[in-house]
C-alpha cells in the first residue's frame, strides 16, 4: 500500500505559541509536507530552527510586502540568507492591505529582488498579492519566474486566467474565521471555477 503524504503549501509555523509541539508531532505523524514560509529575517530563523528537528519542514527565506519597507536598507543580509534558501516565500505585493502608498515602490524592489534571485538559482517562490495582481502578473511574466505557488489568490478572473497560463499552483487559506469572509468566498468561487487550483 502506498502511503498518503500531504503538502501543506503555506504555513506560517513561527507564530504558533505554545501549540507548536503539538502542531510538529501531526507533521510527522500525518506526513504532512511543509512549505514554512517566513516574514522576515527574524521569523526565518524561527523557522530554520524548527526544521532542523522535524524532517517534515521546508524552511523558506522571504520578505513579506508587509515587511518589505523595514528590510531595503539590509540587502547583503537578505542576498546571503536568499543564497541558503531551498525557495522562497513569503514574498509580494500589497497594495490593498497597506494604505501607506510610500511603501509600494520599496515592495516591488524587494519583490524584483527575489524574483531575479529565484529565476537565476531556479528556485520556487510563495507568493503573497493584494490588490497588486496585475503587477505581480506583469514581474513574473519579466523576470520569467517558473516555479509559483500563489497564496489566497483573491484578485480578477483576468489576472487569475493569466496565473494559471503561467503555470502558477495557488493555496487557499482554510479558515474563514481567521481573514476577511469576503476574501474567503471569493476563494471559494475560484476553487469551483478553475480545478487546477487546490487547497
Ligand atoms: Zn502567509
Amino acid at each position: 500500500m502506498v502511503d498518503t503524504i500531504y503538502v501543506d503549501a503555506h504555513a506560517h509555523l513561527d507564530r504558533y505559541g505554545m501549540e507548536i509541539t503539538q502542531v510538529l508531532t501531526d507533521l510527522q505523524q500525518k506526513k504532512i509536507v511543509t512549505l514554512a514560509v517566513s516574514m522576515d529575517p527574524e521569523s526565518y530563523i524561527k523557522t530554520l530552527h524548527l526544521s532542523n528537528s522535524n524532517s517534515w519542514i521546508i524552511p523558506a527565506f522571504g520578505i513579506h510586502p508587509w515587511e518589505a519597507y523595514k528590510h531595503v536598507r539590509n540587502l547583503d543580509m537578505i542576498r546571503w540568507h536568499m543564497s541558503k534558501s531551498p525557495f522562497f516565500g513569503e514574498i509580494g505585493l500589497d497594495f490593498y492591505f497597506v494604505k501607506d502608498r510610500t511603501h509600494y515602490p520599496v515592495q516591488v524592489e524587494m519583490f524584483k529582488l527575489f524574483l531575479a534571485e529565484a529565476t537565476q538559482q531556479g528556485k520556487l517562490v510563495n507568493i503573497h498579492t493584494k490588490g497588486a495582481e496585475r503587477e505581480t502578473c506583469d514581474l513574473l511574466r519579466a523576470f520569467k519566474t517558473e516555479q509559483v505557488i500563489v497564496h489566497w489568490y483573491s484578485g480578477a478572473q483576468t489576472h487569475l486566467k493569466k496565473l494559471i497560463k503561467f503555470g502558477c499552483y495557488f493555496s487557499i487559506l482554510k479558515s474563514p474565521l481567521f481573514n476577511n469572509k469576503d476574501l474567503w468566498v471569493r476563494g471559494l468561487e475560484m476553487l469551483h471555477r478553475y480545478p487546477v487550483v487546490f487547497w
